[in-house]
């Protein structure tokens, strides 16, 4: 089974509960959102076609056994998802998804999903639907400093915690750490369990590809 591939690399979760765990990375190529502060554009309609065999010699040369699929936008790819984990089942596997798409042949295969939603691009039947088919979920939102949007869909899904993530556009790092702070200071008010952690990849990496 063939699919395009954007990049493999090996580093470290930088997002959501599971920061700072070092991880092998699958990034498919293609995506069915434009989010205009996308921070991988190259991978939206990447062609790069790999079969599951040069895939698995490609990240069984990292010594590491959690393997995170993101993009673009994974869940286009559910079939490959589904053979790929089944085949290879000695890692653990992780996704990254907007939640828009719901994975049906794969969703049971993930030991951990992190659904990031664009608030422009909301389905509530496919978030609904994570929500009770997975094994472990958790939402994590990238927000600027009004997110009564976000707070809204967490209400809506009954979500009584989630990570928020403050957006590096192009801001310096004192800008960035300034509006994280601002962020930080409105969330104390909040009633959720909100955990907040700042866009680490981008601290440790800037816009860098493949660490
Ligand atoms: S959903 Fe993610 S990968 Fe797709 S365009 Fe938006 S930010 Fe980029």
């Amino acid at each position: 089974m063939i699919v395009d591939v954007s990049e493999i690399f090996y580093s470290i979760q930088g997002e959501g509960s599971k920061i700072g765990y070092k991880a092998i990375f699958i990034r498919l190529c293609g995506c069915n959102l434009k989010c205009p502060f996308c921070d991988t554009k190259y991978a939206l309609s990447c062609k790069n076609p790999m079969n599951a065999h040069e895939i698995y010699e490609k990240i069984s040369r990292f010594p590491a056994k959690n393997i995170i699929f993101t993009g673009g936008e994974p869940t286009l790819k559910d079939n490959f998802m589904a053979y790929f984990m089944k085949k290879y089942n000695n890692y653990s596997y992780f996704l990254e998804t907007n939640g828009t798409l719901f994975p049906k042949k794969s969703i049971n295969l993930f030991s951990h999903i992190v659904v990031s939603p664009k608030m422009f691009a909301i389905n509530l039947d496919v978030l609904k639907s994570l929500i009770k088919y997975s094994i472990s979920i958790e939402f994590k939102f990238v927000v600027d400093e009004n997110f009564t949007k976000e707070l809204e869909l967490m209400e809506e899904l009954g979500l009584k915690e989630a990570t928020f993530q403050p957006v590096w556009l192009n801001d310096s790092m004192e800008s960035y750490i300034k509006k994280t702070v601002r962020i930080i200071e409105k969330l104390k008010d909040i009633p959720y369990n909100i955990r907040i952690i700042p866009q680490i990849h981008k601290i440790l990496y800037g816009q860098k590809k493949g660490v």
